[in-house]
């Protein structure tokens, strides 16, 4: 081990963190799977020397994980026995706004917040938005294809990514920082790293798209009494607004109250409480004709009952207002511990027959489970929390509930990855066809199972 410590303390500038310097920071995401000790955290600066800590780990056949803003919510940032952590905290900063071909070249270790800000600044709006915005890394984000609050009308990091630099087990650099929309040159290899989750590579650079910002923006905040109302909703709103409706985050009333009810300075709007709560947002390029159409619109699902109640927010306050109760899920942790967290998708058309059933077999299972529902329904994404606050009964909850998502051929991780967490569950989405077809990808790229060694795949 010696002489590998040694070796990588020649490779890179910054001091190499060993013993009592590894603090708790770099020791587990913000899952509550088992943390851990890393042997060393090298810290990379450049991609040449991402490149000489990988070639100098595969020569030693060194294990080695891989930590973004370790945000993740699935383990995969949690060093396992005998690993090496490479955190790309140091590998930061914005290279490149191209103003004309609208896109930003940008170092994996920068904080999503950053790069949105750097968007703004230049005039332009970096559309990937999560309630990790401040802590997790654009690497981060496009080595688990972030989903977020917006996919509904932008789609999930993937879409944003037109280039990519990614230095593979053996220290190779493979630099494929294309700025352009489209290039049918034979394989896109980026899109083997996007999403992965650091098993065939790690993610150095990268050149994002830019869009237009939105001139205007229209929220509201609907009550509703079922779940038929919420599809009904959507749709009327998608028809209606003319393809400009930006989100549509759905919360239950157990969510919602949860929320409202526990977390201090977060209060629900409504003076009534309701069984399903939605946040709409437009953007669109005119306040004053959107506002009018977005009144209209909501004028028209309110008097078709199909909602119940609705505000739509005055200010900018109001509007974080509404956020700050979606976004409290971050709170939760405050208040109840050992919880199974789940981000799973079905088809919306069966979305409700499958958390009915839930619910049924968790009851059987463990009559005093609960459930915490929300999610970005439109792109078939639902959360939920469930809990007896007993920390042995969440394999049972994972068993009852992945069983059920493969029943209703959903997935087992809409957006967050898989990680340690779900590996064992990978099967109820993927077929055994397509985990051997994975299985092999990864013994071509990284023969000696140095990256995330454990990670996502099923041994
Ligand atoms: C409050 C909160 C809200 C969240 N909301 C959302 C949401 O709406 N949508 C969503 O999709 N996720 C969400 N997440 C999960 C998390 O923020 C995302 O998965 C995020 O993309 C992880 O980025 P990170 O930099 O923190 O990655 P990390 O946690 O450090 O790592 C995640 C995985 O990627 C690998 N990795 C990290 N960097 C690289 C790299 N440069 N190259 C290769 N592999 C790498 C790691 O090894 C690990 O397997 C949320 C998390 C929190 C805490």
């Amino acid at each position: 081990m010696h002489t590998l410590i040694d070796e990588l303390k020649a490779a890179v500038s910054s001091p190499v963190l060993e013993g009592a310097d590894i603090t708790a920071r770099y020791q587990h995401d913000w899952s509550s799977e088992t943390p851990g000790v890393p042997v060393a955290v090298v810290r990379p600066q450049s991609t040449a020397e991402l490149s000489a800590i990988l070639r100098i780990c595969n020569a030693h056949a060194q294990p080695v994980v891989v930590q973004g803003g370790l945000s993740g919510l699935c383990g995969g940032g949690n060093p396992r026995e005998g690993e090496v952590a490479i955190s790309m905290e140091l590998l930061n900063g914005i290279e490149e706004i191209d103003t004309a071909s609208m896109t930003m070249t940008v170092r994996a270790g920068t904080p999503l917040q950053l790069v949105q800000e750097a968007a703004a600044k230049a005039g332009f709006v970096f559309p990937l938005d999560l309630g990790a915005r401040g802590t997790c890394n654009i690497g981060g984000n496009i080595s688990t294809n972030a989903g977020g609050n917006q996919v509904l009308r932008f789609g999930m990091t993937r879409a944003f990514v037109l280039g990519l630099e990614v230095v593979t087990a053996d220290g190779t650099v493979l630099t494929s920082m294309n700025k352009m929309l489209k290039n049918n040159a034979a394989y896109d290899l980026k899109h083997l790293f996007i999403g992965t989750e650091g098993t065939l590579g790690i993610v150095s650079r990268a050149v994002l798209r830019l869009f237009p910002r939105a001139r205007s923006r229209c929220s509201a905040l609907l009550a509703l009494q079922d779940f038929d109302a919420v599809t009904n909703v959507l749709h009327r709103l998608t028809a209606d607004l003319g393809g400009a409706l930006s989100a549509f985050e759905v919360m239950w009333s157990s969510y919602y109250h949860f929320i409202t009810d526990n977390v201090s300075k977060i209060v629900s709007p409504f003076a009534e409480r309701y069984p399903l709560y939605i946040i709409v947002e437009l953007e669109g390029s005119d306040q004053e004709r959107d506002q009018a159409l977005f009144q209209e619109a909501l004028e028209g699902v309110l008097e078709s009952g199909l909602i119940t109640d609705a505000i739509i927010a005055a200010s900018e306050r109001e509007r974080e207002g509404f956020w700050l109760i979606r976004d409290g899920v971050a709170e939760i942790g405050t208040f109840i511990k050992d919880t199974a967290n789940f981000d799973v998708s079905v088809p919306i058309s069966v979305m409700q027959p499958f958390l009915a059933d839930i619910e049924t077999a968790l009851g059987k299972a463990l009559p005093d489970c609960k459930m915490l529902v929300f999610g970005h329904i439109a792109d078939s994404n639902l959360h939920f929390i469930c809990y007896t606050g007993r920390r042995e009964d969440i394999k049972r909850i994972y068993e009852v509930v992945y069983g059920k998502v493969g029943e209703y051929q959903g997935s087992v991780s809409a957006e967050h990855g898989i990680g340690v967490q779900k590996k064992a569950y990978l099967q109820y989405s993927r077929s055994v066809e397509e985990v051997a077809l994975m299985k092999a990808i990864k013994q071509t790229l990284d023969p000696e199972n140095i990256l995330n060694r454990g990670r996502v795949l099923p041994d």
